[in-house]
């Protein structure tokens, strides 16, 4: 089933232009005249290398002011409901209006994931309405213009991040590199997790140096998670701070449980994640299941142990934890793991170098020359099984993409190659490339061998 993006907003803040934009042809009508009736309409869209269904949710203009309201709730409702995710667009010309308000309160109640989206960005105009936008408690406001076709890159990796997995997305992935992004010049999306307590606001502070958690962005201006922008060693950081919304709450009443939405949202922006434990009470179920999680969102996992100066026996401690990560996480070998003391400071440093090189281990990107050099003394050393009295045979491989390694493996009967399999392979990878603390990503592909055409 495709994957569905609702474009939803009060009239005339472009939902149509944008729409035809996405869907690459004129389908809705556009006309700025209140009164021009409009369906809800879809149609197929591609941005970057997704493709996806876009809903339009315009045609309220005829109502009544007063039935308005109620109107555009029922059909954005339906619209929501049947999406994946949500683009909630403003008019960053017009400044965010009540309506607006309105709209961006009941959309964050229905729990579906949004992205917000300013248009009419282009030139200066949309300067004041984009600012007022991030004061909708949305996340980040993505700039764009619909109509001049601006920030679609942006809006590609905002709409990437909820789409599915890149093995349900990459069917027809071919041989080399498909371009994919490369993110040069663009910030590193850092995200800090963890339990409550575990002393992720501490370890913030300590990593900005200042205590700006205290003073700096208002809590609660984002729903999940506030990023706050920084600079390490000259490189652009966008740390992704998931404390940063408890802390509000906070002053009301402590809370001690986790939102598993809110962190699953942050690790969906992040390229590199930190999971922080508490040196005391390390790896425990909740611990181990945001682990997994982040594993399984393909991001680049660094483990922060603190308090570290609270641990006594800390020989034993580190053994307990690789033991525990071995065995719990078997399919990441190698997870960096730096152990350190946000209140004190001592270890701090050695965060950031540990989580740079993990996001270039994330990155790589192997050529399909050196692949194969490897991979046929590997497959003649241990072949793949015999399924229904037929070798399954390998013929070759290549990485579809980075962020996390993708590789595509090209193999008769490749629905019958058994995990295990996959497993000897992944760990040579590891080994033989560097690959060491990253997810790893294997799509069984039928034969297609360069050589010989298709044949399968
Ligand atoms: P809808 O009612 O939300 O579907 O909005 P439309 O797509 O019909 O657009 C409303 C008006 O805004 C039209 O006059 C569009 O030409 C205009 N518009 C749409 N996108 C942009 C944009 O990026 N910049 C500017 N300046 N105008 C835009
Ligand atoms: P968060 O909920 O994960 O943001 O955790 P906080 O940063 O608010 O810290 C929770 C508690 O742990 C606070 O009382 C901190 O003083 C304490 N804490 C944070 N870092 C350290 C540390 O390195 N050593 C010790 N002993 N306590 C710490």
């Amino acid at each position: 089933m495709s994957f569905r993006v609702a474009i939803v907003g009060r009239p005339n803040v472009g939902k149509s232009t944008l729409f035809n934009r996405l869907a690459g042809r004129k389908m809705a009508i556009v006309d700025d005249t209140p009164g021009v009736t409009r369906d809800r309409r879809e149609a197929e869209a591609h941005l970057g290398d997704l493709d996806f269904t876009v809903i339009d949710t315009a045609g309220l203009e005829e109502a009544a002011p007063k039935a308005l309201e109620t109107r555009m709730r029922r059909q954005t409702e339906k619209a929501v409901e049947e999406a994946d995710v949500a683009l909630f667009l403003v008019d960053a010309r017009a400044g965010v209006t009540p309506l607006d308000r309105h709209f961006a309160a009941w959309l964050r109640a229905t729990g579906k994931p949004v992205i917000l989206v300013a248009n009419k960005c282009e030139g200066r105009a949309g300067q004041d309405g984009l600012a007022e936008a991030f004061a909708l408690g949305l996340g980040d406001p993505v700039p764009v213009s619909a109509e001049h076709g601006e920030g679609l890159a942006d809006l590609f990796d905002a709409v990437r991040q909820h789409a599915p997995a890149p093995e349900a997305r990459d069917e027809d992935a071919t041989d080399a590199d498909e371009g994919d992004e490369s993110e040069d010049g663009k910030p590193l999306q850092l995200a800090i997790i963890g339990r409550p307590n575990v002393g992720k606001s501490t370890l913030i502070n300590r990593l900005l140096g200042e205590d700006r958690m205290l003073t700096g962005p208002e809590a609660g201006i984002t729903r999940d998670a506030i990023a706050i922008d920084w600079r390490w060693k000259d490189k652009p950081i966008r740390l992704i701070d998931t404390a940063g919304m408890r802390r509000k709450a906070n002053v009301v009443e402590k809370i001690e449980y986790m939102s598993v939405g809110e962190t699953l949202r942050a690790v969906r922006f992040a390229d590199v994640v930190v999971l922080v434990l508490d040196g005391e009470m390390m790896l425990e179920k909740q611990d181990l299941a945001l682990a997994r999680m982040v594993v399984e969102e393909g991001r680049a996992l660094v483990i922060g142990v603190n308090k570290w100066d609270a641990v006594k026996d800390k020989k034993q401690a580190v053994q307990k934890l690789s033991d525990r990560l071995e065995s719990s996480l078997a399919q990441i070998r190698g997870i960096p793991i730096v152990v350190f003391s946000a209140a004190t400071g001592q270890g701090v440093d050695r965060l950031m170098p540990t989580v740079m090189k993990t996001a270039g281990v994330w990155n790589t990107r192997i050529s399909t020359g050196a692949l194969n050099r490897w991979l046929t003394p590997v497959v003649e050393d241990h072949p793949p099984p015999l399924n229904k009295g037929r070798r399954i045979k390998i013929r070759y491989m290549t990485q579809v993409k980075a962020r996390p390694p993708t590789f595509a493996i090209f193999a008769s009967q490749p629905s019958a190659m058994p995990e295990s399999y996959l497993r000897y392979l992944i760990n040579g990878l590891r080994q033989r490339f560097g690959l060491e603390g990253v997810p790893i990503r294997m799509i069984m592909k039928a034969q297609k061998n360069p050589y010989a055409g298709n044949e399968d």
